[in-house]
């Protein structure tokens, strides 16, 4: 029995936000296959108020 991966890797992870220039976990985060290959999680800062974009390379 195995968590679903994306399921599993949406609940752990964290990136910088720019706009309020804080670490803290990615809210409505999306896997997006880039064309090289490789995964992000685009989503949106989690800090209350802020409207800052975090992306952050997963794989
Ligand atoms: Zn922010």
């Amino acid at each position: 029995m195995f968590l679903h991966p994306s399921l599993f890797l949406m609940s752990q992870i964290s990136g910088f936000c720019l706009k309020c220039k804080t670490y803290g976990p990615i809210k409505d985060g999306k896997m997006i296959k880039m064309n090289n290959g490789r995964t992000r999680v685009g989503g949106f800062c989690s800090q209350p108020g802020c409207t800052g974009k975090i992306s952050k390379i997963v794989s």
